[in-house]
């Protein structure tokens, strides 16, 4: 890969815990020196553990990830880390502060940028820099997402099935750990060039989730999400300590769900005004109704309903009323075993 612009004023290198920014060269009317920064902070324990790589702010209005990694770098303990901690609590900082998932500076949604270009959009930029300089430090590479403003999540651990089976258990024990009450197999139903997808084609053990969704965070959804990322870290020897169980916790052993057929993900087939018909985490049968969509300027017609093609847990559902024709509005995931 071409070399990238982005200066990084870290050492990744050196013992200890440091603060620092990538910075991405820009420009606008009124700086044509400027920089874009992105806040960083390495941990480095140097005792032979592995490097995981920690990323929140994928997209920016999702925010359980943010705050998780703001917390664990200041609250993490140095004799904690037994290996390298590098953690990006917000990769779309603009995108974070407009409240928006794509980035207001370059209109990328940073998730399709992958693998990047030296000489593309700040997005695409940081990007590359990810692929070529963060991901090959890495082990293993978590990425906290939420359903955002526009779908609100059943909180879970996610994972794509990924044809190396090694890499592939690597990433089911991780994700179990969790802890989530499901985990989720997904796949990507909405074009390429994901930040997951590049780092498992580099081999690395990828972790992802969908932390819950919407503005309003509840506060069950941040401590899972912190909880969930330091046992994840435990779990593979990142901190020390040992990982907690899902029996000391005492909750039920995880439930696998899969989504992995195209029907399995609803769209609005008009626009109109979105009601859900079924809660959040419910059961639904083969042709049920799990919304529908009315026309406030047609009081005479009936609602078209969005139904399930097939029996399952709604796992996803959409979280704001105003549907454009062709939003996905539901998710529907189905049980499997390992
Ligand atoms: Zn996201």
């Amino acid at each position: 890969m071409a070399s990238s612009p982005v200066h990084c004023d870290l050492d990744f290198s050196r013992p200890g815990r440091q603060h620092g920014h990538l910075y991405l060269p820009f420009s606008y009317n009124m700086a044509g020196w400027a920089n874009l920064m992105v806040p960083i902070t390495v941990l480095n324990g140097e005792r032979g553990g592995p490097t995981a790589l920690a990323l929140a702010g994928n997209h920016g209005d999702e925010y359980p990830g943010q705050v998780a990694l703001l917390r664990l770098s200041r609250e993490l303990k140095l004799e904690e880390v037994r290996g390298r901690l590098i953690l990006v609590p917000c990769l779309s900082m603009h995108a974070s502060k407009a409240m928006t998932r794509l980035s207001p500076v370059d209109g990328k949604n940073f998730n399709r940028c992958f693998p990047g270009r030296p000489d593309g959009s700040p997005s695409e930029v940081l990007a590359h820099y990810l692929s070529s300089v963060l991901f090959p430090l890495a082990d293993i590479v978590i990425d906290i997402h939420t359903g955002g403003r526009s779908l609100d999540f059943v909180p879970c651990a996610h994972m794509h099935l990924v044809p190396d089976l090694q890499q592939r258990e690597r990433m089911r024990a991780g994700t179990e750990a969790w802890n989530s009450e499901l985990a989720f197999l997904y796949a990507d139903i909405a074009g390429s060039g994901l930040l997951p997808v590049e780092a498992e084609n580099q081999g690395k053990t990828v972790i992802t989730t969908e932390m819950g969704g919407g503005e309003a965070v509840p506060a069950s959804v941040h401590r899972l999400t912190q909880s969930g990322l330091r046992n994840v870290l435990r779990h593979f020897g990142v901190l020390d300590g040992r990982p907690a169980t899902r029996r000391e916790l005492g909750i039920k052993p995880v439930r696998w769900v899969q989504a992995l057929d195209r029907e399995d993900y609803r769209f609005a087939p008009e626009s109109g005004i979105y009601e859900n018909l079924v809660d959040l985490g419910a059961e639904v049968s083969a042709g049920e109704p799990v919304g529908q969509i009315h026309f406030i300027e047609r009081p005479d017609r009936e609602p078209v309903p969005v139904v399930a093609a097939s029996a399952g847990v709604l796992i996803g559902a959409r979280s704001p009323s105003v549907v454009i024709q062709g939003d996905c509005v539901a998710c529907i995931a189905h049980d499997v075993t390992w």
